[in-house]
């Protein structure tokens, strides 16, 4: 979340009893999955490196612990507690480098850690679907994610006050909003790739659950804008928030009563330990097999998923006015595949456009991203965005590029390679 948000699991305000709750977390998190000695563990967001530390005893001499975090105080601590007992934990190593971009950082290597653990809860809030999916290329088949997340019921006072800011226009802050129900993270896990084993639930000690009326909205609104002032003088959105006061107040009332059940806000302090497995080309029984896509995909912001369960059998590059358009490049490239083979998980953001004459188009609403095309009078068939498949999720052998079509609209700037593939002026439907 961004500084100007609501923060009510904010740790950036350590007291002794809130350092006190992140070591226990620490610990009941590691409790929460088996180490085994000579495993490879990846720390994300490390920070004073409390999970490396306690890891790194039970993978033993034979195992590896890598701690990674951008730099900052709590990191410089790990750094120094490793270096004060080097011998005892030759087999931790800490990385400074910024977490979101973990694949710059060769020496990960790809699929090749037993574990991977974010045992910072902030981390997943923002956008969960793209830090889950990129986290997976480190995760052997048949390992293991574990992440702490929020509970949604600890997030009420930041949910009404993201809503209210985005429904002022203000975007770019964070966006807690998918997290409504104890299945929200697991149902992303499960779209990328994931299969949800254990969800753990860990309430901070001495925080019972509370209960607001619809009225304590104002209270709660007056109590968020004036603390955040306090903290954050400069922040232009809160002083638009203190000079269009009661506009604000008005709307973050209306966001606070849609949160109440019967009359009554339930606000839980804890968080959520989910462990997940990599399920994806793991060796499985003859039985199993059905049960695995041949590949699984969507759009860019993961509002847009799909699963295909038959193999494609060709793929094209469609050199039209209109692919050119949409994909902003010089071609878009497609597998067809029969439609009865992908299904689509419900979402309001997959939308049907029928952009030209000749065939219906879908996108993601939310990031714009081109998903799959079906001819008119043709609708046993589908054509998916090549781009959209999700390519470490591919269990099949996917086509080779069969044909360049439409070349009569070519794009004069891009000159065709020699790839041996078929040249069409225009289509041809199977
Ligand atoms: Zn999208
Ligand atoms: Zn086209």
């Amino acid at each position: 979340m961004a500084s100007s948000q609501a923060q009510p699991m904010n740790h950036d305000h350590v007291t002794d009893a809130r350092d006190t709750w992140y070591t226990i977390l620490k610990k009941k998190v590691l409790s929460s999955v088996t180490i085994k000695p000579g495993q490879r563990i990846l720390d994300i967001a490390c920070g004073t490196g409390q999970v490396s530390f306690l890891a790194s005893t039970d993978v033993g001499p034979t195992g590896q612990v890598i701690g990674i975090d951008t730099s900052n105080d709590k990191f410089e601590k790990a750094i120094s507690c490793k270096s004060r007992d080097s011998v005892r934990y030759s087999n931790v190593e800490f990385l400074k480098h910024d977490i979101l971009d973990l694949e710059s950082l060769n020496i990960l290597g790809e699929k090749n850690f037993d574990l991977v653990i974010c045992a910072d809860e902030r981390i997943l809030v923002d956008d969960p679907f793209s830090s889950v999916i990129r986290w997976k290329k480190f995760i052997k088949s048949g390992g293991y994610l574990l992440v702490v997340i929020p509970h949604h019921k600890s997030l009420v006072k930041a949910t009404a006050y993201e809503r209210t800011l985005n429904r002022l226009g203000f975007s770019g802050g964070g966006d807690c909003s998918w997290l409504v129900s104890e299945d929200s993270l697991p149902q992303v896990l499960k779209s990328a790739g994931f299969a949800v084993e254990r969800t753990t639930f860990i309430e901070q000690f001495g925080q019972s659950p509370r209960y607001y009326d619809i009225e304590d909205g104002i209270t709660e609104f007056e109590k968020l804008v004036g603390d955040d002032t306090e903290k954050f003088p400069s922040d232009r959105t809160l002083q638009y928030l203190v000079q269009h006061q009661s506009t604000a107040l008005r709307i973050y009332q209306s966001e606070w009563a849609r949160l109440a059940v019967d009359g009554e806000i339930e606000e839980v302090n804890g968080v959520n330990v989910i462990l997940a497995r990599n399920i994806l080309n793991i060796r499985l029984s003859e039985e199993d097999m059905v049960a695995i896509p041949a590949f699984i995909g969507g759009c860019r912001c993961g509002k847009v998923r799909y699963s295909a369960s038959v193999v494609p059998s060709q793929a094209t590059y469609c050199h039209c006015f209109t692919c050119q358009k949409l994909s902003g490049g010089p071609f878009l490239p497609f597998v067809d595949l029969k439609s009865a083979g992908v299904t689509f998980e419900h979402s309001t953001a997959h939308e049907l456009q029928n952009v030209t004459s000749v065939a219906t188009r879908s996108f993601c609403k939310n990031c714009g991203s081109p998903i799959s095309m079906t001819y008119h009078g043709n609708a046993e068939d589908i054509s998916l965005t090549m781009g959209s498949i999700d390519e470490d999720s591919v269990t099949v052998q996917l086509p080779n590029l069969d044909r360049h079509i439409m070349l009569k609209e070519k794009a004069k700037w891009y000159t065709l390679p020699e790839d041996g593939a078929k040249r069409e002026d225009g289509i041809s439907l199977p």
